[in-house]
């Protein structure tokens, strides 16, 4: 029989908004989580104090359950370094140019690794999710932005710099519209929850449309576009079919150029899942090899909120497990 283990990991999620933080077993048990706002406005002295709280709480409860706090991990939206160090992140500016990593050693004396917020969810389905079937598969991410986490034989593909997986800004049109990026056509304008709003919003400018008809303009979300899309409404559904067909332009470059099992779509617009995946399947087949095209399921992620922790937490483990064989 083997051995049941006491070892816990702290997995921390830093989102722009929200603060997730959890102790989680080697069997990827939560033991315990909390959220809390990310509070980086005020800047980053209040956030490593609210960090530094929040993972003190954490041990304290690991040691009333008897168990051995051994390794942490954190997943930072932003391009950040193999190294921990933050070479841009994206809603949380305070932390540019710092090494997240060795600040949470030196604060916590505890092995730790940090990752993009993207590439740690992904671990986190490719441990304990939808990626558990699969040794390479792409996570994909729609919500604000389109966030991307590769998993290449089990292991995640950082890139050399470690900014590798950012498929939200590859390029489905050409001469299309400007991102933040500096670049023109990216996907992340066409699949995100911001350009489907945007979409219907453009569409209901419009004389005479009838989508979402009695709205505000700046009162729409996804899912009043999703709802009228499940009522059949032609506009709404188009708007999804839209946002799937440039996803499936972009997944069908990846599945020719990697050969993948899998694309696991989480995120806020992963609740429209359903209105999407038709047409992600369709345009894939349509550009992709046959046999590429195929081979590439269209799946949905299991994890939910609790994804990024919990693949925090397994990038812990791993790191912890590596150095501790
Ligand atoms: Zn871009």
């Amino acid at each position: 029989m083997d051995e049941i283990s006491d070892r816990a990991y702290i997995g921390i999620d830093v989102g722009g908004t929200n603060l997730r933080m959890a102790l989680v077993d080697e069997q990827g048990v939560i033991i315990h989580k909390t959220k809390s706002r990310t509070e980086i406005h005020h800047g980053r002295q209040a956030f490593f104090s609210l960090l530094g709280r929040g993972i003190e709480s954490l041990l304290r409860i690991a040691r009333d359950n008897g168990r051995e706090t051994v390794a942490v991990g954190v997943g930072v939206p932003g391009l950040i370094a193999n190294n921990g160090h933050v070479h841009v992140s994206v809603n949380l500016p305070p932390l540019d140019g710092l090494n997240l990593r060795d600040e949470l050693q030196a604060m916590t004396g505890l092995p730790t690794v940090v990752a993009n917020d993207v590439n740690a969810f992904a671990f986190g389905e490719s441990v304990y999710g939808a990626g558990r079937g699969y040794r390479s598969f792409l996570m994909v991410t729609l919500g604000t932005g389109v966030g991307g986490g590769l998993i290449l034989d089990g292991k995640i593909w950082t890139g050399i710099d470690g900014v590798a997986g950012e498929f939200g800004h590859m390029t489905v049109e050409p001469e299309g519209k400007p991102c933040p990026c500096g670049n023109h056509g990216c996907l992340e304008q066409y699949a995100s929850a911001s350009a489907l709003v945007a979409a219907a919003r453009e569409v209901m400018s419009r004389q005479g449309s009838i989508l979402l008809a009695g709205h505000r303009l700046d009162g729409i979300t996804t899912k009043m576009v999703a709802d009228a899309a499940r009522e059949g409404n032609p506009t709404a559904l188009s708007l999804f079919a839209e946002a799937g067909r440039s996803l499936g332009i972009a997944a069908a470059s990846v599945a020719n150029l990697l050969n993948l099992e899998a694309l696991i779509i989480g995120g806020g617009v992963a609740a429209s899942f359903d209105l999407l995946q038709e047409s992600i399947e369709r345009e894939i087949l349509v550009r992709a090899f046959p046999i590429p095209g195929r081979r590439l399921r269209i799946d949905r992620a299991t994890l939910g909120d609790d994804g990024g922790f919990l693949g925090s937490a397994a990038l812990a483990m791993n790191h912890y497990q590596r150095g501790n064989p």
